[in-house]
């Protein structure tokens, strides 16, 4: 008779094999590794000399591939550019809260507030037009 069991990470079943004890995770590679990622969670915030033990095999790597990143992304342009248009948004979105808490101190009085908005198209009716949720961000006249 087959013992069946369900992944606990894909939701199929499995034949358990009966050399492992307490089989949650079918041998797919994906259910493998969030198995050993867990584990690997566990187990760095259950033992500290493990958790050392890892940070000084990391830094070892790093001294001995001292160029790893240098060459990646020379050799990976889109993760590059795809990284600087999001470090560029991200700079962006910390300049305006910054000026924006600025602003605040002097007191100026907005019109419009910031929030989400419900653009509706003029001639139409009421009653039957589609209406698209729009972010409105308030960005000051002294932006870049
Ligand atoms: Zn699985």
């Amino acid at each position: 008779m087959r013992d069946q069991v369900r992944c606990v990470y894909c939701g199929w079943t499995f034949d358990r094999n009966p050399r492992v004890k307490n089989q949650r995770y079918c041998n797919n590679k994906d259910c493998q590794r969030a198995r050993k990622r867990l584990w690997q969670k566990q187990k760095l915030a259950a033992d500290p000399d493990y958790k050392q033990n890892q940070r000084d095999c990391q830094q070892l790597w790093c001294i001995q591939n001292r160029h790893y990143w240098k060459d990646y992304r020379r050799h990976h342009a889109d993760y590059t550019d795809r990284n600087r248009k999001l470090q560029k948004a991200r700079d962006s979105r910390r300049r305006l809260k910054k000026n924006l808490a600025k602003m605040d101190a002097s007191g100026p009085v907005y019109s419009i507030k910031q929030g989400t908005y419900y653009l509706i198209p003029e001639r139409k009716g009421l009653a039957k037009m589609d209406a698209f949720a729009q972010k409105v961000c308030l960005i000051p006249a002294s932006y870049p």
